[in-house]
């Protein structure tokens, strides 16, 4: 397959279009949006979505995100919707949010992996939303990478990991983000987080006192284990160099990956000048965001430079902190020392 690269910055409109008519046609299209970049087909089109899950080559039982531009569409998608997420809808929509309500059997069955409920996120980038409401169709999108390896923050990374196996690229920025959303399972009388990201969970406790923490966020998944979210279980965002996550103070890190003397460091910037061997900053310590917006760049570029060990100091895990946590746990295997 020819896979068509759409540029924005000679002709938009066009591009906006062109997308439209191929998702509508039935066709998968990696496009941006403010978290990464999304491989994005209609919600409402079984085969469509198969060519998704094919192209990624993701497990069958972990389920993609639809993505809305309005609160009709919500209504349509999901169903006895409770007040808390219109309430959550009207803070933190459009954003990097996303909510798993009932579903209303509209979009395929496929889009949920076979579940009764359905994660639904307006996102906030203008392509995709001039995409949603050109098509007038719901979108599954999940992350525009090869199930397994890091989430793409680039036209590039998509390009590396989808080119030859989808039927176009919208070559937009660099995503504003870095990391998924949130997601949210939302019911009745209860809130839990699935997956940490740009919208905290200090601010989902403002509007959802009683909000939960899934284990699965900072804990392994045991086989057999029954997950909240299937996506969790699943290994993720891994390099093939053996990492190792480093909790503790900058100075017990930098003594550390001086003394083991080996592989690399992701480190951040305040503590690049004291380490000895090569170094990948990611970001200020009192920059939980930058962190976010380097971490996947960072990542995929340790397989590029061909890279087969190294020592990720641990970021705190509040605020968005806690998301680029659980990727980087993840990133590692689990592998965490406590110095
Ligand atoms: P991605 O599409 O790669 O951003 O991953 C989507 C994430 O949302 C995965 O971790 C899924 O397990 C999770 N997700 C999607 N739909 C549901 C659902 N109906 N219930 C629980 N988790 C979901
Ligand atoms: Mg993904």
């Amino acid at each position: 397959m020819i896979t068509e690269k759409l540029y924005l910055d000679t002709d938009r409109e066009e591009s906006v279009k062109k997308t439209a008519e191929i998702l509508k046609n039935g066709g998968i299209v990696a496009l941006p949006t403010e978290t990464v970049y999304g491989l994005a087909a209609s919600a409402l089109d079984k085969n469509a979505i198969k060519k998704v899950f094919e192209a990624k080559g993701r497990p069958q039982d972990n389920p993609l995100i639809v993505h809305i531009n309005s609160i009709e569409m919500l209504k349509k998608v999901a169903k006895d919707i409770p007040k808390r997420a219109f309430l959550c809808a009207e803070k933190f929509w459009p954003g990097p949010f996303t909510m798993v309500l009932k579903s209303s059997g509209y979009v395929c069955s496929a889009v949920s992996a076979g579940l009764d409920t359905v994660a639904v996120r307006m996102p906030k980038d203008p392509v995709m939303s001039d995409v949603i409401a050109r098509a007038e169709i719901p979108l599954a999108a999940p992350s525009a990478n090869v199930s397994g390896s890091p989430s793409p923050v680039s036209a590039e990374h998509v390009i590396n990991d989808l080119y030859g196996k989808i039927d176009a690229v919208v070559m937009g920025d660099r995503c504003s983000v870095g990391v998924e959303s949130t997601v949210v399972l939302i019911e009745k009388d209860s809130a839990k987080l699935l997956r940490p990201g740009a919208v905290t969970l200090e601010m989902l406790k403002e509007i959802l006192p009683d909000i939960t923490v899934d284990k699965a966020i900072l804990e392994e998944y045991k086989d057999g284990e029954k997950v909240a979210s299937p996506g969790m279980k699943y290994k993720h965002y891994s390099p093939s160099a053996e990492l190792y996550l480093i909790e503790g103070e900058s100075k017990d890190f930098v003594s550390y990956v001086n003394k083991m003397n080996d592989g690399c460091a992701l480190c951040f910037t305040e503590e690049e000048e004291l380490i000895k061997v090569k170094t990948y900053p990611y970001g200020s310590i009192n920059d939980q965001k930058g962190m976010a917006y380097e971490i996947f760049e960072i990542l995929r570029r340790l397989d590029k430079e061909k890279i087969r060990k190294g020592y990720v100091h641990a970021p705190s895990k509040d605020g968005v902190g806690l998301a680029v946590y659980n990727r980087l746990v993840r990133a590692c295997a689990h592998r965490v020392i406590k110095l």
